[in-house]
């Protein structure tokens, strides 16, 4: 059965979160992940090109414009780590 999460607003996203059954804001589609996306703050540039190219939404920005992921919606696809153009993004294999 699908399990239905509370949306939390928690920052600006990228990309448009469905309300629909099935869609990324009500399934923990963490729960799919092998790998995750690890963002190192210290190098990142806030070009927000990680924020605006994940298709979940998965990712917020805070106050300062930095990027964070939202680990209960990324499904570790890795768009964000390939499109980061400073690769501040590393790639760390999932631990379950
Ligand atoms: S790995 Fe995919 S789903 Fe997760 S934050 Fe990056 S682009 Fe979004
Ligand atoms: S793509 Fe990379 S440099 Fe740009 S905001 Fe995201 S983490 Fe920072």
């Amino acid at each position: 059965m699908t399990k239905v999460l509370t949306y939390k607003y928690d920052g600006p996203r990228g990309a448009p979160v469905m309300k629909a059954d099935a869609s990324a804001a009500r399934v923990d589609t963490g729960s799919w992940r092998v790998n995750r996306p690890v963002i190192d703050l210290s190098k990142c540039i806030k070009c927000h090109m990680c924020w605006l190219d994940c298709p979940d939404g998965a990712i917020y920005l805070d106050k300062d414009g930095k990027p964070h992921v939202d680990y209960t919606f990324c499904k570790g696809c890795l768009v964000c780590a390939n499109e980061c153009p400073v690769k501040c993004i590393a790639v760390e294999a999932e631990k379950k």
